[in-house]
């Protein structure tokens, strides 16, 4: 059905919005946990919605995904287990399921309607990575899976929805939380996480870098512009080696070693973009003083 001149608007603080142009509405569900909506935009293509917010588009969630995974990756040595907490589309996952050195990528998403939606409309997404023979699908709170989690993985992803009021992810960007990922990383083992925006949330953002940093001793942030999102997008890692100052040249080097091709983002160019975090930013980090607790839980403005 074509429903021209239909808009969705998207708040990205109670004081401003962007309103995008719908050329159809494919499904929406609300499920136990949110709700979901699969659409096209004019402009960005298939788009998945989850309570208001643009999770990724077809035309650019390489950018937020391959931001999210690579640097990580390149930071440590041929790292076997994998978790990824959140990640419902699937890209999270085939991005790391590129690197071989893995045996089983365990994948955690609270809902299942995320999923169905994923493998209903999202093929250009997950490209078949919820069929790969490493994957290890669970649908469950990533907080409770790890809880009663007894493995140890090498790496740790968290694709999650932003930390917004009553939704089931804010829980997942305190220092509780952390300690939980801590118990449950391997001694060479990093993490990332997607740190809400700069440009609309500068203290979830710093907030959220800070409290890595409590629990883990040091955090590293880079920041990648995504039109979807229309401003800079914040991620945030953990690695027992430096992730931000390898040069352009090694970049290049290690993504070639390990057979990594076809990335469309992320390069030693675009390390080294990600890694110049503008001054006004590096200021607003160094002065952070802030952790996000369960009695105190950083939010995005809403
Ligand atoms: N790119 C994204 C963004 O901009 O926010 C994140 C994408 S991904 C779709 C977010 C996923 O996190 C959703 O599939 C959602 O179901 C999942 N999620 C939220 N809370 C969770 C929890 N407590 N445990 C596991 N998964 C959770």
């Amino acid at each position: 059905m074509i429903y021209r001149w239909h808009w969705f608007i998207e708040w990205q603080t109670p004081s401003e919005f962007h309103a995008h142009e719908i050329e159809r509405v494919y499904q929406e569900q609300k499920s136990k946990y949110q709700e979901v909506k699969l659409v096209e935009l004019t402009r960005f293509g298939k788009s998945l919605i989850i309570d208001g917010k643009i999770q990724s588009t077809v035309s650019d969630e390489f950018i937020y995904h391959e931001s999210l995974v690579h640097p990580l990756m390149l930071s440590l040595r041929d790292p076997e287990r994998a978790l990824i907490i959140g990640g419902g589309e699937g890209a999270t996952l085939r991005e790391v399921l590129r690197y071989n050195s893995f045996k089983e990528v365990v994948m955690v998403d609270i809902d299942d309607v995320v999923i169905e939606f994923a493998k209903k409309y999202m093929a250009q997404w997950h490209k078949g990575a919820f069929e790969d023979k490493r994957t290890k699908l669970v649908i469950e709170d990533g907080i409770e899976y790890l809880r009663k989690n007894k493995d140890e993985f090498d790496v740790i992803i968290l694709d999650l929805t932003d930390p917004m009021k009553d939704s089931p992810s804010y829980k997942l960007y305190t220092s509780t939380f952390y300690e939980l990922v801590k118990d449950s990383l391997s001694h060479n083992g990093g993490i990332s996480t997607q740190a809400t925006s700069p440009s609309f949330s500068i203290d979830s953002f710093s907030v959220i870098s800070n409290t890595i940093r409590h629990v883990f001793g040091k955090s590293e942030v880079g920041v990648s512009f995504v039109p979807a999102f229309d401003g800079l997008w914040g991620f945030a890692f953990y690695s027992p080696n430096s992730i931000s100052p390898m040069s352009q040249e090694r970049v290049d080097r290690l993504l070639e070693e390990k057979g990594i091709n076809g990335l469309q983002y992320y390069d030693g160019t675009t390390h080294y973009s990600m890694f110049s975090i503008p001054k006004y930013i590096r200021k607003y980090l160094e002065n952070e003083n802030r952790i996000s607790t369960d009695d105190n839980p950083i939010y995005v403005p809403a």
